[in-house]
């Protein structure tokens, strides 16, 4: 390890992108120290992950090599006959079977430049329309439902600092006191209740409570119903007769009516029979909306991954817009971006269905532009492609993927029906991993390829509220490790592209990106490296020559009329019901020590001893009904897979819901159980509700 001392830049892990300082150790044999920075959104904090990030730097099993799979194992091997080894299969896959043969698998946790390249790469040297990413799994029904409802998608339409000035915030399904601690400095000021919606007493549950607010409890899958029958009570209590919230809706927004229309049949006893939370709770939550000085309402994966996630997501935006808080000074409505890049990465054209700038892959004058930036005539950009669980599902089926490319996503844990995938990756004529650890997909790669990570790399990353920030270098990777962008520059190049149409400098990328993006809906075209450097503060869209946007809507929403759009939608069961054979709810989450699929945080020692293994919260009562004592062993049975689990009895679960972190791998591995069914819009899987039985191990 050799470079500067001291280097500013932001922790590795999730959206909320804290800043910290990293510095290196006067001895080669010490450690880099984190220290937080001061800065906007976690002003001086951090959590455990952030503190200890720099021990995923000195991972024993790091990737130093490229390992190639043979009929007897693994063995290490040059770059250059990996890389060979790669190209020719690739070229002779679509030889044989067209470009669509071969396919990529992005992620949220990679920096613009890369998400970036990684689309274009796809899209230009392989010439495939099979390329998506792991943020369909995170951030696709509240995106979708941004985009319907204001035109556009930005997670915080307004900088986090904004909410320590409100009296009130919703938080539906989310815990962002496990998930993104420092946040609740932002959330927990003297002047701000909680009202938490979640079917478990997270942490984030109890704070809502300490601080005089609310926790609603819903059955998995009914946060859709809660919302409606929240309108039923806002609209029939006259709280939405003010002057000020019907000039707004009269104004600002169109198709009131018709989503009312179905709210009008989610009367609160139907809610309550359908969720589970009392009439009066409901009543109580309107009543707190209604008087709060400033209100947000906030949604995240509980709320959204569901085969209804979009119209779960849209119907938090209805009760928003008719209370009037979208683009009104002091309220607002957001999700929280779970992934570290979870906002860039869905806006540079790593996803199925779109170009860089936020365009849509199917707009003939998106693709012409883009045509443009890269020099290739439009009709060479391929058309829409699979989402992600369509693509894995479609490995190993006729017309489907026969090699894939993995760019900093861990399937075989993440992926919903883990071991079904785990399958599926299986029967693939060449498996690509570039990852900087032997994740469990790393582990099943017919290719690995050692890759830099965090501090090794430069690049920015777009944070939760969409400002963008730089990610700096602060050592040199180990010896014999790539970052991403060499890999896919030097793939391109032997796949016959030109080096400069595939840098792998990140600022190089960098400025292509900021030319690509210009006039898209994510314009980034006005982010230069000096500005950035300088840390200043520039959210999107921010064109040439302007200072960017902190907080959109005030004036317009983004849709050409400049109004914001009610929704129209409904509640409807989840894909799979508890039932006689599988009779209770599982509901899946994260832990505060680990991130994802734990590929990174199961390998810092701290995190590991505090967070060592599955386990499965549990009622009480209905662990004993099952024959299980806190502590034991339990199994969980889906009609897809087995886990075994610790037990763990908590009194205040419901009674027909277990719940299971989703960060770990083989016999605990969460998404084992988890059903792919997909929501129509998203695409996003139904991670959040499944039907299981519990056994005694
Ligand atoms: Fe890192 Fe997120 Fe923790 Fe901040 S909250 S230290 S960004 S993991």
């Amino acid at each position: 390890m050799s470079a500067a001392r001291g280097t500013p830049t932001h922790c590795p892990y999730c959206a909320l992108q804290c800043a910290i300082t990293i510095s290196l150790p006067a001895t080669p044999a010490g450690e880099p120290l984190i220290a937080p920075r001061d800065f906007p959104v976690n002003r001086g904090g951090l959590c455990q992950k952030g503190w200890t990030s720099a021990e995923l730097l000195r991972a024993p099993d790091r990737l130093t090599t490229p390992l190639l799979r043979e009929e007897t194992g693994t063995r290490p091997a040059t770059w250059d006959e990996a890389l060979g080894r790669v190209v020719a299969t690739i070229t002779r896959l679509r030889r044989e079977h067209g470009p669509d043969s071969v396919a990529v698998f992005g992620s949220g946790a990679l920096t613009n430049e890369k998400a970036y390249l990684l689309g274009k790469f796809a899209r230009v040297a392989l010439r495939t329309s099979q390329v998506d990413y792991n943020g369909r799994f995170c951030m696709s029904s509240a995106a979708a439902a941004g985009n319907r409802a204001f035109g556009i998608d930005r997670g915080l339409p307004f900088p986090v600092t904004d909410l320590g000035r409100a009296g009130l915030v919703v938080l539906a399904g989310a815990n962002p006191a496990e998930t993104m601690p420092p946040l609740m400095g932002h959330l927990t000021g003297p002047g701000t209740r909680l009202i938490v919606i979640d079917p478990r007493r997270t942490p984030t549950a109890v704070a809502a409570l300490s601080g005089g607010g609310l926790h609603l409890q819903p059955a998995p899958g009914t946060d859709l119903a809660l919302a409606l029958g929240l309108l039923h009570v806002a609209r029939t209590s006259g709280y939405l007769d003010t002057p000020a919230r019907a000039t707004y809706r009269r104004q600002r927004t169109a198709g009131w009516e018709q989503a009312w229309q179905r709210a009008a049949a989610w009367w609160p006893e139907r809610a309550e029979r359908v969720t589970g939370v009392a009439v009066a709770d409901m009543r109580a939550a309107v009543q707190l909306l209604h008087a709060a000085p400033g209100a947000y309402i906030l949604t995240g994966r509980g709320a959204e991954q569901h085969t209804k996630g979009t119209d779960t997501a849209s119907a938090w935006i209805n009760l928003a817009l008719a209370f009037g808080l979208p683009g009104t000074a002091g309220h607002g409505y957001g999700c929280l971006t779970g992934q570290g890049n979870g906002q860039g990465g869905r806006e540079h054209g790593q996803k199925a269905d779109q170009l860089p700038g936020y365009r849509s892959i199917a707009d003939p004058a998106a693709r012409a532009h883009i045509a443009r930036a890269w020099g290739i005539p439009e009709a060479d950009i391929p058309g829409p492609g699979r989402s992600a669980t369509e693509l894995l599902e479609a490995i190993g089926t006729e017309g489907g993927p026969k090699a894939l490319l993995v760019f900093g996503a861990n399937l075989a844990v993440s992926a919903p029906r883990a071991r079904h995938v785990t399958g599926k990756l299986r029967q693939l004529e060449l498996l690509v991993v570039a990852d900087s650890v032997p994740s469990e997909t790393a582990r099943l790669a017919d290719v690995a390829l050692p890759v830099a990570q965090w501090a090794e790399e430069s690049g920015t990353m777009t944070s939760l509220e969409g400002r963008i920030l730089r990610r700096r270098r602060a050592l040199s990777p180990p010896d014999g490790v790539w970052t991403d962008l060499e890999v896919l520059s030097a793939l391109a190049t032997r796949l016959g592209r030109d080096r400069a149409e595939f840098p792998a400098d990140p600022d190089a990328v960098l400025a292509e990106l900021r030319a690509a993006s210009r006039g898209g809906l994510a314009d980034y075209s006005g982010a230069d490296t000096a500005r950035l450097d300088d840390e200043v503060p520039l959210y999107w869209p921010v064109p040439a020559g302007s200072d960017g946007t902190p907080r959109l809507f005030g004036r317009r929403f983004a849709h050409p009329d400049g109004r914001a759009r009610f929704v129209a939608v409904d509640h409807r069961d989840a894909a799979e019901l508890p039932d006689r054979e599988f009779p209770l709810f599982a509901t899946t989450g994260r832990v505060l020590q680990h991130y994802q699929s734990g590929a990174q945080t199961r390998r810092v020692p701290e995190l590991h001893r505090a967070q060592p293994e599955a386990f499965v919260e549990v009622h009480p009562d209905t662990a004993r009904r099952a024959g299980l004592a806190d502590g034991g062993r339990a199994t969980v049975i889906s009609r897809r897979g087995t886990v075994a689990a610790r037990v763990r009895c908590v009194a205040t679960m419901r009674c027909d819901t277990v719940f299971l972190p989703f960060h770990f791998p083989g016999d605990g591995s969460a998404n084992a159980l988890t059903n792919p069914a997909l929501d129509p819009v998203s695409r996003m899987p139904e991670f959040k509700v499944c039907a299981v039985r519990l056994e005694p191990a």
